[in-house]
């Protein structure tokens, strides 16, 4: 277990004002930002987020679930939470939303091993798979900072409207916007829909959830291919 320090206390924030934060002491405050750029390797971050106690979603998880995928993707997939199964398992993306986005992607000749580092909004299981609320989203984003500027991703899909507020604060609709490459941070993203609401409306019509996400995830394909050809 790693010691944990409380950033409240006038040590820990006089450290970490200097510039001298601990980075085997996270800030057991939710409140408490963790610093950018702590972090020198992912594994270090999995490390912490596996002992964090930083919200409330610590009490209710079997597993802190942190990514799956390749660390060195060009692509970055950012899902809202972890579900029950993702939460016994340890791993994102692993029920049936994971299993229709490994199909989407191998669509499109993307591998979910070499071509994607997919991860979440929080990293613990909200209790019942409600949406995470804005303290626990504000809490793990630190983590989610962190695991962007180590994976360093060409592009950044963001799925479902939880994913995209969590990360950018953007409030808008995920209908509204899914499809539309946004610029984040010097970084370019998409919004997309969430694999569990192409679950709950099955039809392939033209213009349905399944049409939309066949639509982007074509469009995805072929900026990074665009990307890819211009190294
Ligand atoms: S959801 Fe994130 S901030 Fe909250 S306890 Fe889990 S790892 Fe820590």
């Amino acid at each position: 277990m790693i010691d944990q320090i409380d950033l409240f206390a006038a040590a820990g924030a006089a450290e970490a004002a200097a510039g001298n934060f601990d980075v085997e002491a996270i800030p057991t405050s939710g409140s408490v930002p963790i610093p950018p750029g702590i972090y020198s390797d992912l594994d270090t971050l999995t490390r912490h987020c596996n002992n964090c106690q930083r919200c409330g979603l610590a009490a209710g998880r079997t597993n802190v679930v942190v990514s799956r995928g390749n660390p060195q993707a060009p692509i970055m997939i950012v899902g809202e939470g972890p579900g029950q199964q993702e939460d016994e398992q340890g791993l994102p993306f692993v029920g049936k939303s994971g299993q229709l986005l490994e199909k989407i992607l191998a669509a499109v000749r993307l591998d979910t091993e070499q071509d994607v580092y997919i991860c979440n909004v929080v990293k613990c299981r909200p209790p019942n798979n409600r949406t995470p609320v804005a303290d626990e989203t504000a809490a793990c984003k630190g983590y989610l900072l962190e695991q962007i500027r180590l994976v360093d991703p060409k592009i950044i899909l963001l799925t479902g409207a939880t994913a995209m507020k969590g990360l950018t604060g953007e409030k808008r609709g995920i209908t509204k916007i899914r499809g539309q490459w946004i610029e984040w941070e010097g970084r370019l993203c998409m919004p997309i829909l969430h694999p569990a609401y192409l679950l709950r409306n099955p039809s392939r019509d033209k213009g349905s959830p399944k049409w939309l996400m066949w639509q982007d995830i074509q469009t995805v394909k072929a900026k990074l291919d665009e990307i890819k050809a211009a190294q």
